[in-house]
């Protein structure tokens, strides 16, 4: 094994599939590591097995299963982070509009055309959630639009709400595995993962899927949480901003997390093109205390306690991603780009 660094940062790591068993590899040597794995509240170097990922796939689908119909009740469709004016002053009546922003600036961001004839026509929704992107896709573009999670609840919910909505030719959603997508290559114009990409364990394989699955030309769209770029002279986050996203992780299953900088060595590795990032934390500042003064309601109050303790402790460490973004360890980032024609 080469030398690891033990931390939540997996940023000098990328996986790669050429084996069957997957395996990390070193940027610089690409000789074949452990995967880092986070075991007991500590972040360290293990080898990968299949109950691994199992353990975690399950822990996924549980929490959502959970949750999701708290989430609903008190926020509505959409299970991600609004998009806000850097120090606006927002009421909480405005999070809804501003999660539909954050749908609306990313396809900007990815310069997603509403041209009638270049418009997206098939679109993936992978990490949907209870489908709210996929719907409000769909819509938007008058395309197919297919969701995945993990969460039967989830998948369930988002093809009750499709026929409520009168969606349900256009839209369909599933149950399945990100890392292993159900479709055949080159299906989708528009590959779209909203606040999915910190559940992967192997984000090499996370993206090479999306790009799988990504007709040439298409677009691929990935808003997730990452930590800092690593500066020149480090090795791996400080022992303080790993213990912040440790019990981040324990609270909402994550594996370790990687860098916005990471994403883009990924991505820039299968060759895709025209790979634009940006640091959006100051746009969402906002929405993690709109969501603990929420739970603190009478509603949310009375919701919490009657869920279970997965959903329990995913609130209790909501107060560590203010934290995490104050002390600059957590970013929230996009990161797009294209599949070459
Ligand atoms: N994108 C949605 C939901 C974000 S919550 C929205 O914006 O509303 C994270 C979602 O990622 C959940 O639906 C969860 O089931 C899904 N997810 C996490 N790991 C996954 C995996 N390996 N395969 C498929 N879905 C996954």
């Amino acid at each position: 094994m080469t030398s690891l660094h033990c931390s939540a940062c997996a940023s000098t790591l990328l996986t790669t599939s050429l084996t069957r068993q997957r395996r990390l590899f070193s940027v610089r040597t690409r000789q074949p590591v452990q995967r880092l794995r986070r075991t007991g509240g500590a972040i360290r170097a293990t080898a990968v097995t299949a109950e691994d990922d199992m353990k975690l796939k399950k822990g996924i689908a549980e929490f959502y299963d959970e949750s999701s119909g708290i989430w609903e009740n008190i926020w509505g469709e959409h299970m991600h982070h609004g998009f806000y004016e850097p120090g606006a002053v927002v009421e909480i009546s405005d999070h809804r509009s501003a999660q539909i922003r954050m749908i609306e600036q990313s396809l900007v961001f990815a310069s997603v055309t509403e041209d009638p004839l270049k418009k997206p026509k098939s679109i993936v929704d992978v990490g949907c959630g209870i489908g709210g992107s996929a719907r409000y896709l769909s819509r938007k573009y008058g395309a197919e639009c297919c969701g995945i999670t993990l969460s039967p609840v989830q998948a369930e919910r988002a093809q009750a709400l499709a026929a409520a909505q009168g969606l349900a030719s256009k839209v369909s959603f599933q149950v399945a595995d990100a890392l292993n997508q159900p479709f055949p290559d080159g299906k989708f114009d528009l590959v779209w993962s909203m606040e999915s990409g910190e559940h992967m364990p192997d984000k090499l394989k996370f993206v090479s899927e999306l790009a799988r699955v990504a007709a040439p030309g298409a677009t691929i769209i990935i808003v997730t949480w990452c930590h800092r770029d690593l500066l020149p002279n480090e090795k791996s986050l400080r022992p303080e901003e790993k213990r912040i996203l440790d019990k981040i992780c324990d609270g909402f299953y994550l594996p370790a997390w990687c860098s916005t900088a990471d994403y883009i060595k990924l991505l820039e590795s299968l060759s895709l093109k025209d790979i634009k990032a940006a640091d959006w934390s100051d746009n969402v500042a906002p929405f993690w205390p709109a969501v603990i003064k929420s739970a603190l309601s009478w509603n949310g109050l009375t919701s919490l306690l009657q869920s279970g303790w997965k959903t329990i402790r995913g609130a209790l460490v909501m107060p560590l991603m203010i934290e995490g973004f104050q002390k600059g360890v957590i970013k929230f980032s996009i990161i797009t780009c294209k599949k070459p024609e």
